[in-house]
């Protein structure tokens, strides 16, 4: 009997970007609890409803005046699924942020590329922070897909055929490029993320604009859709305060 050979997966591509919520203790009873370090009824969620204006009038006081420190006792771990150039980006967090990603050294990395999306802007206007973007015509996107297609089919071809001949992941991973799409685990706390969508993403409400990349920015966008649902009072504070971390 002869071994058939495992079937090659074929390259697919993606314009988008996973974020969920896998595991979370957050809330903004935590933020209050921290602050007044009091009695332990002050844990609870009842706590907040019972007085919710006065719960509303510290956080916000702590994030105005930027007493941070209340917005740490809390975790968040999100599993994020984007590509490497965005991962890349991403790691440069390095305060209140764990990390863990695949590995390509064990286990053979998936034939999965970003390729834009027909409302992602494709052309640079301006000198250094002062960029604008604009959309690209219909030539640009035909050119970006196809070449962006073409590219990473020929790359996954060559890591396979390095695989094929007993060549180490760790080695013929080389040959990959930046829009492979890897995941992880990213666990944060509230100041954490808040430092991060602060410098993240683009909002009219930020008192310090930023200019990012737009791929982080959509993982941006989903986490924060997720945090300001686990805690409101503290997301409405950070918004009225120019989205700037405590
Ligand atoms: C739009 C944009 C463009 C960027 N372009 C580039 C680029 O071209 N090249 C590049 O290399 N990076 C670039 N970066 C990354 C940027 O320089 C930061 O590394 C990244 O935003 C993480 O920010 P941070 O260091 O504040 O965060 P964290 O590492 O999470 O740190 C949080 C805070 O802790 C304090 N802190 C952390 N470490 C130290 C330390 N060693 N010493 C003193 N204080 C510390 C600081 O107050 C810091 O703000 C860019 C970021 C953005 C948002």
């Amino acid at each position: 009997m002869t071994d058939t050979p495992a079937e090659t997966a074929q390259p697919s591509f993606r314009s988008d970007v996973t974020v969920e919520l896998v595991k979370h203790t957050a809330g903004d009873s935590d933020v209050l609890w921290a602050a007044r370090v009091s009695t332990a009824g002050e844990q609870s969620l009842e706590e907040l409803s019972k007085d919710p204006e006065r719960s509303k009038g510290l956080i916000n006081y702590l994030m105005r005046d930027r007493h941070g420190s209340p917005f740490e006792h809390n975790s968040m771990t999100f599993f994020i699924s984007a590509p490497i150039f965005v991962f890349r980006e991403f790691m440069r967090h390095r305060v209140g942020w764990s990390y863990n990603e695949e590995s390509g050294r064990y286990r053979e990395l998936q034939p999965v590329f970003y390729v834009p999306g027909a409302d992602r802007k494709l052309v640079q206007q301006g000198r250094p922070g002062k960029y604008v973007f604009v959309d690209g015509t219909a030539e640009q996107q035909k050119l970006v897909t196809e070449a962006m297609e073409v590219s990473y089919r020929r790359s996954y071809e060559t890591y396979q055929e390095m695989l094929a001949a007993g060549v180490a992941r760790e080695v013929a991973r080389a040959v990959l490029p930046v829009g492979l799409f890897s995941s992880m685990y990213a666990t944060c706390n509230a100041r954490s993320l808040m430092h991060f969508l602060g410098l993240r993403t683009q909002h009219e409400e930020a008192s310090v604009p930023s200019f990012p990349q737009r791929e982080i920015e959509m993982v941006g966008e989903k986490m924060e859709k997720h945090w300001a649902q686990l805690m409101p009072l503290t997301y409405a504070a950070f918004n009225a305060n120019g989205r700037v971390a405590p």
